[in-house]
């Protein structure tokens, strides 16, 4: 069974073709700068990288190039589109609407067009790449994966926000949790690298990259997850806030003469640690570099990313009334070893972890990174969400 993963964005396709026989990545690539001046896709095949510069006016156009792409003699990757059985696709926001991934007809695309006013800037893109694909692939099934569908198992006592209730009634202003196919993802390959079954487990997934989240997830069921309402709560992250007092945006708004929604922008796209380093960088990478070259600009601004994170794993230990493994993932979790030492050694050592150094100094692989003797689990895992969504696809598939 052959797979076509998509995830649009307003302005750009991120796509992956995989074989499900052996779980293997045919091909995968970006289309970018939809709309824009400078489109261009850049396609993998193996280790082959190729840049197409080429206009691409919306959706439809790039991904007719990359279904050309893909068939295309050149890269020898499937001879016809009747190769791909299933398209996944990575769907922002579920609502209250999506608990699992579905099959997509008239219905549920009606239904997610809907739910775009929770996420006006992701589920629009979604749509686009969707009716694309059904344009493109008529007779070719389509699934929807949602970002916060793991998340819907959250109990009220985690979703609500203690405001008038009927906020909540009229507006469904609560709690509903993003990066949902990597927490399931990895929480999942968690149990199976530990040998145990999940159901047995509670795991805190830190998924910290750019866009940064934690969730509990307690017996296999997420219970509780940093972000909210819109994936500005939680963590601090590149550009991103994560939790404040929301009074400072009223007075922001008055201080600088701006509109609250000018005020949210300041605090998705300004702030984390860029904000904190004076628009220095918003890459961690940056960040980690200079505090360890002595800079105390990037040191207090990579504490207070540790700090936060750390006060997460204490939080979601008590939600669950204890914890047995924290998986570290995405571009920060799965690459630097000084991060998630600095997180464990100087904060969470009253749990009873004990980090083998030796073991935890690698990059981007899966591995337990505690010690045999270390109450806590802790172990690394790369995320895979264009995997998840191609397993979820299938699984979809053969129940029809
Ligand atoms: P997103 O998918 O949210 O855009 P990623 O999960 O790809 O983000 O993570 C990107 C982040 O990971 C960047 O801040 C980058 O600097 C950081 N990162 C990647 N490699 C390393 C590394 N070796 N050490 C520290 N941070 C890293």
């Amino acid at each position: 069974m052959k797979i076509l993963v998509i995830n649009s964005g307003s302005s750009s396709i991120k796509y992956q073709l995989l074989d499900m026989e052996k779980e293997t990545v045919l091909a995968k690539g970006l289309v970018e700068r939809i709309g824009i001046e400078g489109s261009r896709i850049i396609h993998r095949v193996n280790d082959e990288k190729y840049t197409l510069e080429i206009a691409i006016k919306d959706h439809d156009q790039g991904l007719s190039e990359v279904l050309k792409l893909l068939t295309s003699e050149k890269f020898n990757v499937i001879s016809s589109l009747k190769e791909i059985d299933v398209v996944g696709h990575r769907v922002v926001h579920g609502g209250e609407r999506f608990s699992s991934s579905v099959i997509i007809n008239k219905e549920v695309l009606d239904s997610i067009e809907m739910i775009s006013f929770l996420a006006p800037l992701h589920n629009p893109a979604n749509v686009s790449g969707i009716k694309a694909a059904i344009e493109l692939l008529p007779n070719v099934p389509q699934v929807a994966v949602f970002d916060t569908a793991f998340h819907q198992t959250m109990p009220k006592t985690s979703y609500l926000y203690a405001i008038p209730y009927e906020y909540y009634e009229r507006f469904k202003i609560r709690r509903y949790g993003f990066h949902g196919t990597s927490h399931k993802y990895v929480s999942t390959r968690t149990a199976q690298i530990l040998e145990k079954d999940i159901e047995s487990l509670k795991i805190i997934t830190a998924h910290i990259g750019n866009g940064a989240s934690i969730a509990a997830v307690k017996y296999g069921k997420s219970v509780d997850t940093s972000m909210g309402f819109t994936p500005l709560e939680g963590l601090v992250m590149g550009t991103r806030s994560g939790d404040l007092d929301p009074a400072i945006v009223s007075f922001l708004a008055q201080e600088e003469g701006i509109t609250a929604k000018e005020v949210i922008d300041i605090l998705n796209k300004k702030s984390g640690v860029y904000g904190l380093t004076k628009g220095f960088s918003s890459d961690m990478r940056d960040i980690e570099d200079n505090a360890l070259a002595g800079d105390k600009v990037c040191r207090l601004a990579l504490d207070i990313y540790e700090y936060r994170i750390a006060k997460y794993i204490g939080a979601y230990a008590a939600a669950m009334n204890g914890v047995d493994v924290i998986t570290f993932t995405a571009g920060v979790g799965e690459n630097s070893p000084i991060t998630r030492e600095e997180i464990c050694e100087n904060y969470l050592t009253y749990l009873g972890i004990k980090i083998d150094k030796e073991k935890n100094n690698f990059k981007g692989l899966e591995r337990i990174i505690s010690t045999p003797d270390s109450k806590v689990t802790v172990v690394v895992v790369p995320t895979n969400e264009e995997l998840m969504i191609a397993r979820e696809a299938k699984e979809l598939i053969s129940l029809k």
